[in-house]
């Protein structure tokens, strides 16, 4: 009689479920080798799957067969192991794993697949720090990694927290095309050439934000997405050409409405991870955020908020603060407390970082028993000098910080002072989630290179109703029904209150310069929707990947997204993009052209 081929080995089991209590259980594993130590004949194998890891063990004296094929098995192989789950000898047990009291003695195995030498290690702590080029080049590997793993089911809970919510909310989950035409964000769209318009293009949303606001139009009241935005930026910093919004639109409300769900979203997204975030959330307005940090997204775990000194030098003799005064300018300083021991290096450095946003310069006091001791102090009267340091609250120990230029200036480069020393002096506190609400933004900003007026946001908000009457007379001084949400200094989402009242529509596209028949060109649909009964609607737009990268701890949205682009917009694993082939090109009825 032939022998009979055992049937095949199906998983019971995860690796990272097994506990105490399942000892004594025959289970089928499957996943990856992660290790494989051979200590004098017994074989320990790490075995990895999604769940987690457990220590598989063979002996060649009671399953022979298994340990031959254990003993072939490298990192990364694919296997199938049977066995019992068993206790680990005593002072083997290991408390950093979650499967650490148990092991699995093995009967059988099977290898499901063989790889090759992975180019880096897959979750060895040990390891150097793996160039993240080659993580995005093999990006497979990478994402086997626990902590991209827990990222990337981090990213999904929340996502189904936020869905949750919203379906009990009564929003509907609508899909809007990727084939567009330009939106009104600001940025540069990705074109597509349409193969039978031969000389047409599509545009990549920007985001839904025309389209969502037709579905009010249409009646859908209240509309969400899961929405890619794509725009062709130039990435600096922690940007990619196309990322997630968790994109939203109601009818019939206020502002506050949308700040509530908005809260309430959060809320469910914050929990998966175990925080339940108090609502409502602070507020602010724009004025009040630039005076005290200098930033509309204001990081407010810590304070080193700035003080206005144009009271204090009001008469002063000292040129450098009057002449800038006098030019309607500011002074303004923080209180760095207890920082007064930074060497003279040190206080070079943070006047060089202050000059690398623009300030001229960065006056500096340190409070000590004898009092004031700066470079400018005697260019200071002595009433200036106790009530600078009375205003700034100095005690002995702190550093009084002062910059002197126009508002921007200062508001850019103190901020930033601010911030680098709110991280080198450890004013920081972990596992704090400050979200804070900014609102009442100006409607409209002055464009030094076009010298126009440009929309701060986009062209569709709504103005103050109280600021109305300033569409007129002045019209950089309007406040739009704009909001954001900042947590601890990250732009987290924006939104707005949009205009449904044609009149006020026509009046602010005429403030930005931007003609009828541009605006009919452009966004025509729009205009002529509105023509049939547009609700009063507002919306908001979530930036998903990175909160989820905040709720990681990660440094930066690649970390979470599970095939990213590099920070020049290369996808290193696709090895996208790539020329095309030229029939490709002319059945788009394109030709290129050298870049001249
Ligand atoms: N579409 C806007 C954005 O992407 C968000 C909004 O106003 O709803 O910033």
């Amino acid at each position: 009689m032939t022998e009979q081929t055992p049937a095949p080995l199906r998983r019971s089991d995860t690796c990272g479920a097994l506990r105490a209590s399942d000892i004594g259980r025959t289970v089928t594993l499957m996943g990856w080798s992660q290790t494989n130590r051979d200590h004098g004949g017994v074989i320990f194998l790490d075995l990895r799957d999604r769940s987690g890891v457990v220590q598989c063990v063979f002996n060649p004296l009671e399953a022979p067969a298994a340990h031959e094929v254990a003993q072939r098995v490298r990192s990364e192989f694919v296997i199938a192991v049977h066995g019992v789950v068993q206790p680990r000898p005593a002072g083997t047990v290991n408390p950093r794993l979650p499967t650490g009291e148990v092991e699995v003695h093995i009967s059988r195995m099977e290898v499901l697949n063989a790889a090759k030498t992975p180019p880096f290690p897959i979750n060895d702590d040990n390891a150097p720090e793996v160039d993240e080029n080659l993580r995005l080049r093999y990006r497979y590997l990478d994402l086997r990694n626990t902590r991209m793993q827990q990222n990337l089911l981090l990213r999904h809970k929340a996502a189904q927290a936020a869905r949750a919510y919203l379906d009990a909310q009564e929003f509907w989950e609508v899909e809007t095309p990727l084939l567009i035409k330009s939106t009104p964000e600001g940025a540069r769209d990705f074109l597509v050439p349409a193969r039978l318009r031969a000389g047409e293009f599509y545009a990549l949303p920007q985001s839904p934000q025309l389209l969502k606001q037709t579905l009010m139009v249409a009646g859908v009241e209240r509309y969400y997405q899961f929405a890619r935005c794509l725009r062709d930026e130039d990435l600096r910093g922690d940007r990619q050409f196309e990322f997630t919004q968790i994109d939203l639109e109601m009818a019939f409300v206020e502002r506050d409405d949308v700040l509530t769900v908005t809260e309430g979203i959060i809320q469910a997204i914050m929990r998966v991870i175990g925080v339940d975030v108090p609502t409502p959330f602070l507020r602010m307005t724009f004025v009040e955020a630039m005076a005290r940090f200098g930033s509309d997204k204001p990081d407010t775990r810590f304070g080193l908020e700035f003080v206005d000194l144009a009271g204090v030098f009001a008469a002063t003799e000292f040129k450098a603060f009057a002449a800038v005064l006098a030019a309607g300018g500011q002074v303004k300083g923080i209180n760095a407390k207890g920082a007064a021991g930074l060497s003279r290096r040190e206080l070079d450095d943070l006047i060089a970082y202050a000059q690398s946003f623009g300030a001229k310069g960065m006056a500096y006091f340190q409070v000590t028993p004898e009092g004031l001791k700066s470079p400018v102090t005697k260019f200071l009267s002595e009433e200036e000098r106790t009530a600078f340091a009375t205003t700034l609250g100095a005690e002995v120990g702190d550093l009084l910080l002062v910059i002197a230029d126009t508002p921007h200036v200062v508001a850019q480069a103190l901020g930033r002072v601010r911030l680098h020393l709110g991280e080198k002096l450890g004013l920081i506190p972990e596992n704090t989630w400050n979200f804070l609400w900014v609102v009442d933004f100006p409607m409209f900003a002055w464009n030094e290179e076009t010298q126009q007026i440009d929309a701060m946001h986009h062209p569709f908000t709504m103005p103050k109703a109280e600021d109305l009457p300033l569409l007129d007379t002045d019209p950089l001084q309007v406040r739009g029904d704009l909001y954001d949400l900042v947590l601890n200094g990250n732009e987290l989402v924006s939104g707005s209150i949009r205009v449904h009242r044609r009149d006020i529509q026509e009046r602010v596209l005429e403030i930005i310069n931007m003609p009828l028949e541009q605006v009919r060109e452009r966004f025509g649909f729009l205009v002529e929707a509105f023509e049939y009964g547009a609700p009063p609607h507002g919306g908001m737009a979530i930036g998903f990947d990175r909160l989820i990268m905040l709720m990681a701890g990660e440094k930066t949205i690649r970390d979470v997204i599970a095939f990213p682009k590099t920070s020049s917009g290369a996808d290193l694993m696709m090895d996208a993009p790539t020329t095309v082939d030229p029939l490709q090109l002319r059945d788009l009825g394109l030709q290129l052209r050298k870049r001249g």
